[in-house]
């Protein structure tokens, strides 16, 4: 067992945190008022192999797993509290692996090189106006006529329809309904360009991570070619809940980034704000507060650290089982955001009033993180049942 970083990662995470630092700290705050992230630091992002780092080398990527991926959204994070940049990393890093593994290669060639030069968007777009959770109840979809899918329905919450317009090039991996007897294992996931006539799409006001849109959107009769479907067809389910088990832990990753972020803020302020005559840090009240913080915070590195590297092993053909992958990502993605929160709303407290202002970072991250509580990349109760599933077995799931 060994628990240090590689030469080799501790290397991309200094590059990170750098570029970080240097380049999305100081715009956060504009990306965050402003609503949009400059397409000239989506660049230098994809210049540094930040964009796409799970894309392999044959695709113009720089070819890193998954512990790498988690390693560089906790430094993107730390540079973007509000999750804006982090979600637009991430969603490149864990969709991008999607494609690589059960992409046609006309697809791959198409899609991957842009996507690591950050000229192609990728999201992601499984949620419905009925729901996200129940995804197995979704109602858009998919005919397959000659070598195309013809595609009828609506998604809701689809994050990046402003970035793809704002690029003028992007697109997501969509789940459909191939075979209406089937259920699940009638699902088929497939690429969607952005701009296929037929789509239409609505916006947002979310009330954080606003850097990064998000909207509903319709398919009318849209035309997509065959070539972008994933594996086979009707085996949609299983690729995406692939694609779940990586950007969650890439999800949880940002997280705790951005929760370092602010313990790193607080730290700072409670040693120089005096009260009373002293430093605050030397109140236990606060002090104990703080040690508990990051007790905690340490507590769920380790275990989405764990997450990425049960990813790659099984990547790798390890002997690391779904099971094990589905408890520590659900552990993860759990835990984190609740982590987060709890230290972005306790710094805020150490801060007193100066917290409660647009001045610090501690709003946007509190904001940001809160779309984690309320369900982005899938809901807490869902991670509950997926650990509860790996603990009791499939009899006890309280939902089929
Ligand atoms: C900022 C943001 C960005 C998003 N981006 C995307 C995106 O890019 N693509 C995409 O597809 N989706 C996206 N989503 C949607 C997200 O995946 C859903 O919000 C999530 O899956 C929950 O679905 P829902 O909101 O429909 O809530 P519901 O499924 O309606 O659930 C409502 C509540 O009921 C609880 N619940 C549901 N079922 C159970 C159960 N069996 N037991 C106990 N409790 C239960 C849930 O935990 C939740 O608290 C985004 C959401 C947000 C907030």
């Amino acid at each position: 067992m060994n628990f240090r970083l590689t030469d080799e990662q501790i290397l991309f995470r200094n590059m990170a945190r750098e570029f970080s630092e240097k380049n999305i700290r100081p715009l956060a705050k504009d990306i965050d008022r402003n609503e949009q992230i400059p397409l000239s630091l989506l660049k230098g992002m994809a210049e540094l192999g930040l964009l796409g780092v799970t894309i392999p080398e044959t695709y113009g990527g720089p070819g890193g797993d998954a512990v790498l991926a988690a390693v560089g959204a906790m430094e993107v994070a730390r540079g973007d509290v509000s999750m804006a940049v982090p979600v637009y990393y991430l969603l490149e890093a864990g969709w991008s692996v999607v494609i690589n593994k059960y992409g046609s290669e006309e697809a791959k060639k198409e899609l991957l090189p842009a996507i690591a030069k950050g000229d192609n968007f990728l999201g992601i777009a499984t949620t419905e106006p009925g729901g996200g959770s129940d995804l197995a109840n979704l109602k858009t979809t998919a005919v397959r006529k000659g070598d195309k899918f013809i595609i009828n329905g609506e998604k809701a919450f689809y994050s990046g329809h402003r970035e793809c317009e704002q690029i003028g090039r992007g697109g997501h991996m969509t789940l459909l309904r191939t075979d209406l007897s089937k259920g699940t294992k009638g699902f088929s996931f497939v690429y969607v360009p952005y701009n296929c006539p037929g789509m239409k799409y609505t916006h947002y006001n979310h009330l954080g991570r606003k850097g990064f849109s998000t909207g509903g959107m319709t398919y009318e009769n849209v035309e997509v070619p065959a070539y972008y479907l994933m594996g086979e067809e009707n085996r949609g389910y299983n690729y995406a809940m692939d694609g779940f088990s990586l950007a969650r832990t890439l999800v949880a990753s940002a997280c705790i980034g951005a929760a370092e972020r602010a313990l790193e803020l607080g730290m700072d302020y409670i040693k120089t704000r005096e009260a009373f005559g002293q430093p605050i840090a030397r109140f236990e009240g606060i002090q104990f507060e703080l040690a508990n913080d990051y007790a905690m915070l340490e507590m769920v590195r380790t275990a989405v650290l764990k997450a990425a590297w049960l990813y790659d092993e099984i990547q790798r053909g390890g002997d690391a089982t779904i099971s094990e992958l589905n408890l520590q990502m659900g552990i993860s993605k759990l835990m984190a955001p609740q982590v987060a929160f709890d230290i972005f709303k306790h710094v805020m407290m150490w801060y007193g009033g100066a917290g409660y202002n647009t001045d610090v970072e501690l709003g946007m991250g509190l904001n940001g993180i809160l779309s984690y509580l309320a369900g982005a990349e899938g809901a807490l109760n869902i991670m509950r049942i997926i650990i509860g599933k790996e603990l009791l077995g499939k009899e006890f799931m309280p939902v089929s």
